[in-house]
Order: C-alpha cells, then structure tokens, then sequence
C-alpha cells in the first residue's frame, strides 16, 4: 500500500469518528423523543396527583409548595411565568386558590386550565367559615381523590393523545392504591367506638374526611384559614371539649401552632401530634405525598381516637 493511499484511509476513518461523535454528543433521540409537558398544580397535594397520573411524560411545577398555606397566599412573580411556559395547569376550584384566575389572566397563558374537583359531591363550610360557603377541602375523602384522578387522566389525555394509554395505565394502578387506602381507613375507623369519634383540628380542613369516614371534627377557625378565630370560639372549644371529653387537638402543618397549645393547656387535652390538610410534608417529612399524608392523618386520628 502506498504511503498515500494509506493516509487517505487514514482521513476516512477520522471522518467516520467524527461523524460518530458528533451522533453521540446529540440528546438522545432528540428527534422522536417529544419533550416532557409541563404542568401546572396550583398546590402541592394536587401536583403529587398529576405526578402519579402523568408519569415520565409530565414535569409537574406547583405553585404552593410543601407545608404552605394556598388559601391566603400570594403569588411571586416568577409564578406568571411558570403559567405562561405551562402545556396545561391544574386547579383544585370550589374556591379554594380565589387568586388564581387574576394570576391566570395575568400570565398571559394559553394552557388550559382543569379543575380537578369538577364532579365531586360538595358539602357545605362549617357555619363559622365566614366567607366560604363552600367547603373547598374535597381531596380529604379517599372517594374524591379518585374523582380528582380521574380529571387528571382525561386532561393529560386531552393536550397529549398520544400518551393517552400511559396514563390510563398510570391511573388505574393508582386507583388502586387509593381503593386499598380506603378500605384501611374505613376499617381503622370502623373500630373506634361511636362516641369517641370527635376530633378538634385548627381550621375546618377535615370535613370531606369526616363525612367519608364518619367522624366528627370541630374547629375554631372556619374552612378559611384566612380567619382568625375569635375569643369566643375559642372559648367554646374549650368548653365543648371538657363537656364531651375529647381527649386530643391536632396541630396543622400549614397553621399556626400557638391556638392548639393554648387550647390544649387551658381545656386539659393533649396535642394528638400534627396533621397535613391542604399541604404535604416536605420530601424527607411523613406525608411527602397524597397516599402518605392520608395515612399519616389516619394513623394520628384513630391513635388519639383509641380508648385507653
Ligand atoms: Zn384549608
């Protein structure tokens, strides 16, 4: 072989290497692998449902995070633009983020926007609730969640067809899950004695919870946070939970602690520990996600619940 010719095949291997690095330095199959949807939850429990459902075809955003009030909160400017850049947003409704449509319009968003209680038999606020007449807290029955679920999974499937089979399979391996949960709440619940059934909670977050399970749950403040509860509330707690012997009051991750102390010191019942009603836990805490907050709430009621 002559010295030229081998330089030449010399130069054609160097071109086929490179051509060969070039290939492998390129995303990975950038060309037929569409990029994730983004998705929009308004609060952290919903963005763990849209997780479940969406699987590795949806990047989920929330907008309260872990152990934050949605109630009163207010929206940061970098909120609009995780809404402008949204392929959908998903909001609880019946009134729960009264900030969103404001927030929404502002954004400039195209995304459409789900509800996902739409369908779920509402129940009415505590009387106290001042301006919610409503009790928005629907994603605390086991039965609703799976409606919410089932929102989820018609949305996803609406922006994105195609991956339509993905997350009715995702959806239905964690319906489940949730009958599975609903079953051991209903149980858990069943061996608890009639009249031990009360539980006192800082705001009126459990009331879906208590009429799924056949509780009864008493709170200071209404089914808005944003209400301070007055003296006299306070006092008829106080009052009520001496006359009917409750033995616990639970704090709430997302409410001030000081009402629950006072009111466990002056009424003599113990703090029953704390439960997540309209936040989960942070990652490393105990209700990091919907399943494990409704088990972590379960577990805390029927424990102070339990006769001695
Ligand atoms: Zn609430």
């Amino acid at each position: 072989m002559s010295s030229r010719s081998d330089s030449r095949a010399r130069h054609l291997v160097c071109q086929l290497l490179f051509v060969w690095l070039v290939c492998l330095s390129l995303p990975a199959q950038a060309q037929d692998k569409p990029k994730p949807l983004k998705a929009v939850a308004t609060f952290s429990i919903l963005g763990d449902l849209v997780r479940q459902v969406g699987g590795d075809h949806v990047v989920v955003s929330t907008l309260v995070g872990p152990d934050a009030d949605a109630h009163g909160y207010n929206p940061a400017p970098g909120d609009a633009r995780t809404l402008s850049d949204a392929s959908v947003v998903f909001v609880n409704g019946i009134g729960f983020e009264g900030w969103i449509d404001r927030l929404i319009k502002a954004s400039g968003t195209k995304a459409p926007v789900v509800t996902a209680s739409a369908g779920v038999p509402t129940i009415a606020g505590d009387a106290h609730g001042h301006d919610h007449h409503v009790d928005p807290h629907a994603w605390q029955s086991i039965p609703n969640a799976k409606i919410y679920v089932a929102n989820i999974r018609d949305g996803l499937s609406r922006i994105a067809p195609d991956y339509a089979a993905a997350f009715a399979a995702n959806a239905a391996a964690y319906l489940a899950r949730l009958d599975t949960l609903d079953d051991l709440a209903r149980a858990a619940i069943a061996a608890i004695p009639q009249d031990h059934r009360r539980i006192i909670t800082t705001h009126d977050a459990f009331g879906y919870f208590a009429s799924a399970y056949g509780l009864r749950f008493i709170a200071p403040q209404g089914v808005s946070s944003d209400s301070e509860a007055s003296p006299r509330d306070v006092a008829r707690i106080i009052r009520q939970i001496r006359r009917d012997k409750i033995p616990a009051v639970f704090l709430e991750n997302i409410a001030d602690p000081r009402l629950m102390q006072q009111i466990a010191k002056e009424s003599g019942a113990r703090i029953g520990g704390k439960v997540y009603s309209d936040a989960l836990s942070r990652a490393d805490g105990p209700a990091a996600t919907y399943a494990d907050m409704m088990a972590n709430n379960l577990r805390a009621f029927t424990t102070a619940m339990t006769p001695p």
